[in-house]
């Protein structure tokens, strides 16, 4: 039997930390098959990537980095702004994004003196299909989310059935879509309702899908089956499903710097969950880009002091000085909970702490990498939607799978969300902890993250679903 030729592959991950982190893992999945993985991304980015690819290099992989300028000054951004979770204003976010069109050219030249065989490259640069097609390289779309969000949008964009509600709160079924689907119109996303700078990219980035290779999603068949058949029978689309990705970066260092290294060592955060009982503590965080105000960050202390389950909340930093200070915590809250409460301020190390028998549930923003890192651990959800295509994932989670329980947010709000009360949060959590259904809705979850394990084992759904993407790449560059 003759070694299949080696590919290579370029994978170009957009700045944020919830499409760079599972595109670093889809390069270390690929290298782990034997393909030349490289990872193009800018000075800023490089040095965590880096200590990512040099571990997987030690192990075997054959992975590397291009660095590329990032030009933030040329897009009205700070110097060195090369991170979307740097960019905390919407017109911040515009220039963001203007900033990576300007990468074209870059990465054409890369294209030409590399000439790779493949490039994944995120939904967020539509662009880059045009690009490598010059070089007659074909192109992938990573969408870092799952297929029923991403039908979902599609059904959203082309037959616009928000139109026919009278108000924002009247829900609507998703038309031709399985699952009777409900959404309503405060639930979408502003560039959906009313053309923005961000309907534009957001279009082509879906247009993008038909005239690439195809998709890659991080998801597993079993998860989302019905949507899959959809999405590729009906919508006409071809994707291959090779998650859940972080299954495949399981050593310790790697669980414990994802994405970033944590701001608590992995010793405290251990041995705090391992004083613990089984599913009793309540994970709480949301993410890389929420950025919630003093009110609500009171509104979640409150309630949770009030739902009297022991818990883990990640607070993230303020980006100014002010947002420092911290003076939203009621009066004494931090002795009160002391040995209750584990505060994180920063980037928690979010596999470990939910892969811990001592987690019983998580308050998610539902970002599909949140998501599907708790359907991994098992865990279940109340879900809080934020933005971006969380609520969809929200309705994937509580009406579909029915693995988590929503907050009741109803708002699509960039950044901040709609304003959840105490009391919502605290009915919430009891609910998920200890609540009547809590060892049904437990139990479903379970049976997930054992699919999930098995999805990515040899000869499982995801397994398979790589190996014919590969021997499809193979052969169509072959012929
Ligand atoms: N994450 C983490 N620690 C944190 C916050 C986030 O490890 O304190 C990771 C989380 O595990 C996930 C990613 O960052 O892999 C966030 O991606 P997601 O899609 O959930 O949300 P986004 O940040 O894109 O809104």
């Amino acid at each position: 039997m003759t070694t299949p030729r080696q590919l290579r592959i370029f994978f170009m991950p957009f700045m944020s930390y919830g499409h760079l982190i599972p595109t670093i893992d889809l390069a270390i999945l690929f290298a782990g098959k034997g393909v030349k993985a490289t990872i193009i991304t800018t000075p800023v980015n490089a040095p965590q990537i880096s200590k990512v690819t040099e571990r997987a290099r030690n192990s075997g992989h054959e992975i590397q980095l291009l660095v590329t300028n990032f030009p933030s000054v040329e897009a009205g951004l700070p110097e060195g702004c090369e991170s979307f979770d740097q960019a905390p204003s919407p017109d911040m976010q515009f220039k963001f994004f203007k900033a990576t069109t300007m990468l074209k050219e870059p990465l054409a030249h890369l294209l030409q003196t590399h000439r790779p065989d493949c490039i994944v490259a995120d939904m967020f640069f539509p662009w880059v299909t045009e690009v490598a097609a010059a070089f007659g390289i074909p192109r992938i779309v990573f969408h870092g989310t799952c297929i029923f969000s991403i039908s979902a949008t599609e059904h959203i964009r082309l037959y616009k059935p928000h139109k026919e509600a009278s108000s924002d709160s009247e829900p609507f079924v998703l038309p031709d879509f399985p699952g009777n689907i409900k959404l309503t119109k405060s639930q979408l996303p502003d560039f959906v309702k009313q053309e923005t700078w961000f309907t534009e990219l957001y279009n082509e980035g879906k247009e993008t899908e038909l005239k690439s290779f195809g998709v890659i999603v991080n998801s597993f068949y079993q998860l989302e089956s019905a949507y899959v058949d959809h999405y590729t029978k009906v919508l006409e689309r071809r994707a291959w499903l090779v998650g859940p990705i972080s299954l495949c970066n399981r050593g310790t260092i790697d669980i414990t710097e994802r994405g970033k290294k944590a701001s608590i060592s992995e010793n405290e955060c251990l041995t705090w969950l391992n004083s613990k009982k089984p599913n009793s503590v309540v994970y709480i965080s949301f993410g890389s880009v929420a950025n919630f105000n003093s009110a609500q960050l009171l509104e979640i202390a409150a309630g949770l002091e009030a739902s009297g389950q022991h818990f883990i909340w990640v607070v993230r930093k303020g980006k100014k000085k002010e947002e420092e200070k911290e003076d939203w915590f009621p009066e004494g809250f931090e002795e009160r909970m002391e040995g209750k409460g584990l505060i994180i301020r920063g980037w928690a190390p979010q596999v470990l702490i939910l892969d811990h028998e001592a987690i019983g549930g998580f308050v998610t923003h539902c970002g599909w990498n949140s998501t599907l890192e708790s359907v991994c651990a098992g865990v279940p959800v109340v879900a809080w939607p934020v933005a971006s295509e969380q609520y969809y994932n929200e309705k994937l989670l509580t009406q579909v799978l029915r693995i988590g329980i929503p907050v009741g947010a109803q708002k699509w709000a960039r950044l901040v969300g709609d304003f959840v009360k105490r009391e919502a949060i605290e009915k919430a959590v009891k609910e998920i902890m200890v609540g009547d259904r809590a060892e049904e809705i437990r139990s479903r979850a379970k049976e997930f993250a054992e699919m999930a394990r098995k999805a990515v084992e040899n000869g499982g759904s995801s397994y398979s679903d790589l190996n014919a993407l590969l021997e499809e790449l193979r052969s169509t560059i072959d012929s």
